[in-house]
């Protein structure tokens, strides 16, 4: 072979060497998380936490494999502001790992390791630049290294349980439950990268030279409750696991021998047209920019096609951050244009071979990053007038606030440097200190919320979910159930005893109560019991959850009695339950006839089903027009009115996708699924419904429960993602209602019927644009008029080395003042036009003016000061709002 490897071989390499090792590939999971305690997959275990757990494992189209090996694709978001600035850390990463579930332990995972690392027919690293960190008392880590490997004792380093510890500090602060210290190993990059040596690591534990490559976790111990005097108590697991990790971004860098991962082979191609189509060279300071927009166009491109899209909350606004902090970056780069969708090619030319997905959703992915990105610089051009009104108000060599700065990067997503940038022209610094401190509060808040740290991997009630069996859920059918308190959790600890006014998570035997998923929300309702006291108990049930392995989570709050495990409780569940299920229902007919009026191209690509509404996200290129709407309704309607029976059924996975039922993409699927039909066509007409799709969720027994159907809302929520909201049952009728009377209102208002509105709101348009036309035609006539007098107070003068004309008008303002301005640039050949009236001040500049150093803002900024107003824009364009123009026009001659 020549030259180094790619990524690409690496990625390969690394997944055959664990086959040959009799573990089983299998593919990435998808970015969004395969559980709910985090948002994003941030690890190469997650997705096989149940096993870690001891399920067994068994893998959709495999049998029982205790080996399993996996390249990752990772969203680690918790330090995003150091991705560009570190050469290791990147917010997209893919992790090469290899699992042992209870089968073999250390001494395989390590030597292997070193195999990989070292074998002249995979990585082939020199031995003698590897180092390892273990946990302090772990000797038959160790012994490993030293004896059977033969690492030298002086490259190994040993640290407490806040660095080799997984979870970290676990021993002595918990969370209870599987846990193991770890094995770190680190490459040394030589002293090109800095002279500090292996021995510093220990004070320092942060180098540029020696790179943390792979973490080998052990998970070999349950945690639990610590003794009396506090000491930790590690009891050892009836089976032991491993947990790797290695980051293919870092030993891609090692193994090719490049600067940082931004010059493997993935990125310097993506660095490389971010220089051309910016004209910055990737050097010095700014290059900064080049590696922001480079690393975050990759993570952006590979969570949009998982399925997430920009949004205000929720996973999709951490990806709007990261866009965000993009597009940022590429404006400081000079570019004013859309222009980071142009990279989505290269990305999908340089990760489409290893994720195909990729290029299926390319045109998806492409459009919606270049609708983020016209929306963004809008936002930006707002920002940048709000920083003008700022920094108008302050004198030249004064401070710009900390907080006003912060309030820029939170609200308008200006960042530090460009506020600092823009704050210059006008001669203002920056409290950077005091922006530090606010944002140090923002983040401290941030972090508490969040809820993707990696201690949350098992979840906060790991510990005490311990040992519970699967819920027997029996809600499909029942809506009123018995069943036995296994367990009350709060904070993480199991619970003795429940007392009124308590809150609490209980974990039944058996329950009636649907756990949030599908889209589906989960049930409310109540819990009733005896107490033993005789007195009658009573809770309300505020939501229900499920972990991984099915144990069902009821959120309790106790109103009367005492709750205690052993009791038994009757579930009673919410009449809300009803307005779910006909919203359920009506989500898959909905599904069904937007395929059937769109065409088959249509994809669900997210739902929520509550009791108030229901939201169904799809793909589609355009807009649906109204008439499409209609039609989809009538559809939906047709099929209620028809009463089909609504049935379900479990079935193998295989056969349920062998009879055509509808699977929803990136999500995971165990062996046997249920499927749920819909099925019939409508006498004396012409539409059938045949839907059939995998769905744990509740439904209503027949589609004529549903009652009505309405839609009610369609809107964009990505580039060719459409959302639509729709009403069933006694929310649509309410919601039709309510829209009668308003329409009715507003006619009453304009003295016309609901009918005659139509034709009443256009005639008074029609009124309206004639008024609009004829003041703006009179006021372009007063401009006119003034400049063309000859006798008005044009005159142009040098100064400052610049060709100023300047003009009083009066009367005229807005766009009228501009159009005026244009004029004068045009008629008297000057650099800069000032036109002052008593409404207004307006500065243009022509391009060659501003590129001699002429700045249209700071001249607007002094000409408005010396009238009593304020103002400011930019170097071409400004505006002031004033009243005395002489004032204004006489400062022109100091202005210079
Ligand atoms: P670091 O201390 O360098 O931030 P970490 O200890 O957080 O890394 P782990 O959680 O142990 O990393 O993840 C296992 C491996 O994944 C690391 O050894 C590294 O190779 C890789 N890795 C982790 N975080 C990143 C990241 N942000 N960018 C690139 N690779 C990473
Ligand atoms: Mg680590």
């Amino acid at each position: 072979m020549t030259g180094p490897l790619t990524t690409a071989d690496i990625r390969e390499k690394y997944l055959s060497f664990f086959e040959s090792k009799g573990h089983l590939r299998l593919p990435s999971h998808s970015l969004i998380a395969p559980d709910p305690t985090t948002l994003f997959t941030v690890a190469g275990m997650q997705p096989f936490k149940a096993q870690f757990m001891g399920a067994p494992a068994r893998f959709s189209g495999h049998g029982e494999n205790k080996r399993v090996t996996t390249a990752q694709k990772c969203l680690r978001v918790g330090d995003i502001e150091n991705v560009g600035r570190t050469l290791r850390h990147c917010s997209l990463l893919e992790m090469l790992g290899n699992f042992s579930f209870g089968d073999y332990f250390k001494r395989e995972a390590l030597t292997w390791a070193w195999e990989f690392l070292t074998g002249p027919e995979w990585m082939g690293l020199d031995p003698s630049k590897l180092y390892a960190t273990i946990y302090e008392d772990d000797e038959e880590a160790f012994t490993i290294w030293t004896k059977e490997i033969g690492l030298p004792e002086s490259h190994i380093l040993r640290f407490g349980a806040d660095e080799n510890f997984w979870p970290a500090d676990a021993p002595a602060k918990g969370p209870n439950g599987p846990c193991g210290p770890c094995s770190e190993i680190f490459y040394d990059r030589g002293p090109k990268y800095g002279l500090d040596t292996w021995a510093d690591y220990a004070e320092t534990r942060e180098s540029a030279r020696f790179l943390e490559i792979w973490n080998n976790v052990f998970p070999q111990y349950d945690r639990q409750d610590p003794q009396p005097d506090g000491t930790p108590v590690l009891a050892d697991l009836p089976f032991k696991n491993i947990d790797t990790g290695m980051g293919l971004e870092r030993i891609a860098t090692v193994v090719q021998d490049v600067y940082d991962f931004y010059s493997n082979d993935v990125f310097a191609p993506i660095i490389a047209r971010i220089a051309e189509l910016s004209g910055k060279p990737y050097e010095g300071v700014q290059s900064l920019s080049h590696r922001v927009v480079a690393e975050h166009i990759r993570s952006v491109s590979m969570t949009l096609t998982d399925g997430v899209a920009f949004s205000p909350n929720g996973r999709g606004s951490v990806l709007r951050k990261i866009m965000r902090r993009a597009s940022r970056h590429a404006y400081l780069l000079g570019l004013r244009e859309p222009t980071l969708y142009k990279l989505v090619p290269l990305v999908v030319e340089r990760m489409g071979g290893a994720y195909p997905e990729l290029a299926q959703e390319e045109a998806r992915v492409t459009a919606a990053i270049r609708t983020e990105e016209e929306g963004f610089l809008r936002t930006l051009e707002s920002g940048i007038q709000r920083i003008g009104n700022m920094l108008n108000g302050l004198e030249r060599g004064a401070v710009l606030s900390g907080q006003n700065a912060f309030l820029l990067y939170d609200t308008y997503g200006f960042p530090l440097d460009l506020t600092k940038e823009i704050a210059e022209e006008y001669g203002v610094s920056v409290d950077e200190a005091a922006y530090a401190e606010s944002l140090e509060k923002a983040q401290e808040i941030a972090r508490a919320g969040s809820k993707y740290g990696k201690s949350e991997l098992f979840g906060g009630n790991q510990e005490a979910l311990e040992g519970l069996p699967a819920t027997q859920f029996v809600g499909y059918d029942e809506l009123i159930a018995e069943g036995e308190v296994l367990a009350l959790i709060g904070a993480g600890e199991r619970l003795a005893h429940l007392p009124a006014g308590s809150e609490a998570t209980v974990v039944l035997s058996r329950t009636p109560f649907y756990a949030e998923g599908g889209g589906e929300v989960g049930d409310t309702g109540a819990l009733e019991w005896d107490s033993a006291n005789g007195e009658r108990g009573r809770g309300q049930v505020r939501d229900t959850r499920k972990t991984p392995v099915g144990v069902f989570l009821h959120d309790v709050q106790v109103e009367e009695g005492e709750l205690k495990p052993g009791d038994t409780v009757r579930s009673v569940v919410s009449r809300e339950r009803q307005a779910i299920q006909r919203h359920h229902t009506a989500t898959h007919l909905l599904h069904a006839a937007l395929r059937a009026v769109l065409g088959a191209g249509v994809r669900q690509a997210g739902s929520l089903v509550a009791a108030e509404r229901l939201r169904f996200d799809f793909s589609h290129g355009a807009a649906m027009t109204l008439d499409e709407i209609a039609q989809v309704e009538r559809l939906v309607n047709r099929w209620v009115t028809a009463n089909f029976p609504v049935t379900w059924r479990e079935m193998p996975i295989e056969e349920a996708k062998a009879a055509g039922a509808t699977a929803l993409f990136g999500e995971k699927y165990g062996d046997t699924v249920r499927v749920v039909r819909v099925e019939g066509s409508v006498p004396f007409g012409d539409t059938t419904v045949a839907s059939m799709e995998l769905c744990g969720g509740t439904h209503v027994r027949h589609t004529g429960d549903i009652g009505a159907f309405v839609i009610v809302a369609d809107e964009n929520v990505a580039a060719g993602v459409r959302r639509i909201e729709a009403l069933a049952g006694e929310a649509a009728t309410a919601w039709v209602r309510e829209r009668l009377q308003s329409a009715a209102r507003v006619a009453g208002l304009l003295n016309t019927s609901a009918e005659g509105l139509e034709a009443r709101v256009s005639g008074l348009q029609a009124q309206l644009r004639a008024a609009q036309q004829e003041t703006a035609q009179v006021r372009r006539q007063l401009a006119e008029a003034q400049m063309g007098g000859g006798g008005s107070a044009q005159q142009v003068r040098e100064l400052g080395g610049f060709r100023v004309a300047a003009l009083k008008l009066s009367g005229i303002e807005g766009n009228e003042l501009r159009g005026a301005a244009d004029k004068l640039l045009d008629q008297s050949g000057a650099d800069l036009a000032v036109i002052a009236s008593d409404k207004g001040l307006v500065v243009k500049a022509t391009k060659d003016a501003v590129g001699r150093g002429a700045h249209a803002g700071q001249l607007a900024g002094k000409l408005a000061a010396a009238a009593g107003g304020k103002g400011g824009g930019r170097p071409d364009m400004a505006q002031a709002g004033i009243q005395n123009p002489e004032a204004a026009l006489g400062a022109l001659d100091t202005a210079f």
